[in-house]
């Protein structure tokens, strides 16, 4: 399978084993390993579904080691001709604002994004369009003119159009995934600060898991969503299959006249085919946030320094001054290294062990996961209530 080289399109897929799952019964007792977006919103669904599930984390919720631990994150539908995520951010746009309502906070800045495009056609973005009408989620239009008449600090000389997807926005990272946990506690669920060693595995069940206060914990099902550490934890099973590398944000201050106008701008996407900046104007007044969605080098996610690439920052800034003009004096205020959990083709991963059908995998965001939290987690708790298959993209490809 070829590399997936952005996080905007997920590979479509080839021949691959379907996953059936059966339902359990409620009270089963599940233990999500991982409160990071995937792990946090899976828990808190498969709660409200009647199990008793206990989370584990070895370093809290949001922590600055794992993918969800920045502070904000793009949220938007367009996925090419990638239907299910298209409507698995539908769902998911729903429940973050259903969830957010019901706990008094905000963590969907509707900001919208714009897609600037070098060339009339953008399988990326042009493909989502009838996805988008279905939805009645129509994206607008802009032409070079429309572009300045509505934007004027962008810079559209090399710009062909760009898309306005207005439904779209930013996402609270940190404050939300902390947030998904305390909801998680307050609604019933039992939450362990340690780290997770998988015990031994009996003839097709894993038979407990170790946790650093020493304690051995039994459970019907065990469901790993440990984001960049799945190669480290499960090395024989997962060392091909997801890959945590090394990326950078960085959080520009913007001209102390112009604050306003900066943060007014949508989140955008720039489709130059090689370095696919993207970035976060208002990003919840920490600066004008740009990320670099080329794979970094491979990192671990542990021990792996969080110290910046000189040259990385240098090409992006360069960017910014090119797109932005008005940010050429723009100083660097803060950065983050993040680490990317990448699938081999960009999808997400839920699946079973091979050796343990008590023991489930989610995980492969690849990138693009944050904002799925709400309906991934979702949909795997109805699949453990119902049973059913589990949709092939999500398949453990190797
Ligand atoms: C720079 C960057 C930009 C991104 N941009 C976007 C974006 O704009 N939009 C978007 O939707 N997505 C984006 N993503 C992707 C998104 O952030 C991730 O897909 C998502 O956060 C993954 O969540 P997770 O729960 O799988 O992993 P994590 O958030 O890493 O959570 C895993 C958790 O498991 C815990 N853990 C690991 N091993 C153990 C163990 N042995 N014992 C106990 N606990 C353990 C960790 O402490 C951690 O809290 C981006 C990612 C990065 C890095």
């Amino acid at each position: 399978m070829k590399p997936n080289i952005n996080t905007f399109t997920p590979d479509q897929k080839g021949n691959v084993s379907i996953n059936k799952i059966s339902s359990l019964p409620s009270k089963s007792k599940i233990t999500v390993v991982g409160a990071g977006a995937f792990g946090g919103w899976t828990a808190l669904y498969l709660l409200r579904n009647g199990f008793q599930v206990t989370l584990i984390d070895a370093w809290g919720a949001g922590n600055s080691r794992s993918s969800s631990g920045d502070e904000t994150r793009v949220i938007r539908s367009t996925y090419g001709a990638n239907e299910f995520y298209f409507d698995l951010n539908v769902r998911a746009l729903q429940l973050w604002k259903e969830n957010q309502q019901a706990w008094g906070k905000q963590f969907f800045h509707n900001s919208g994004v714009i897609w600037f495009c070098y060339q009339d056609k953008n399988p990326i973005v042009d493909d989502s369009i009838p996805f988008a009408k279905k939805h009645q989620m129509d994206y607008e239009y802009l032409s070079p003119n429309e572009i300045s008449r509505r934007f004027a600090i962008i810079n559209k000389e090399d710009l062909h159009h760009a898309w306005l997807d207005p439904f779209g926005g930013y996402l609270k990272a940190r404050e939300s995934t902390i947030a998904v946990k305390e909801a998680f506690v307050k609604e019933g669920g039992s939450f362990i600060n340690a780290f997770v060693k998988p015990g031994s595995i009996g003839s097709t069940q894993l038979n407990n898991i170790e946790l650093s206060t020493g304690e051995k914990l039994t459970a019907d099902v065990f469901l790993f969503t440990c984001g960049p550490w799945f190669s480290q934890l499960f090395p024989e099973f997962l060392s091909k299959t997801i890959t945590c590398t090394k990326q950078e944000a960085y959080y520009f201050g913007v001209p102390q006249d112009q604050s306003a106008v900066f943060d007014q701008l949508p989140a955008w996407i720039d489709l130059d085919g090689k370095d696919f900046y993207y970035g976060i104007p208002g990003n919840a007044n920490r600066g004008f946030k740009i990320g670099v969605d080329k794979r970094g080098e491979i990192f671990d996610p542990t021990n792996g320094e969080r110290i910046l690439d000189p040259q990385v920052l240098a090409d992006a800034r360069k960017f910014i001054q090119h797109r932005f003009p008005g940010l050429k004096y723009a100083p660097l205020v803060e950065s983050r290294v993040c680490p990317y959990e990448n699938s081999p083709d960009g999808n997400f991963i839920f699946g079973n062990h091979p050796e343990a059908t008590n023991t489930w995998i989610l995980g492969g965001g690849s990138g693009h996961g944050f904002k799925h939290g709400p309906a991934l987690g979702e949909m795997v708790a109805n699949l453990f209530r119902d049973g059913g298959e589990v949709n092939p993209l999500l398949a453990i490809s190797k």
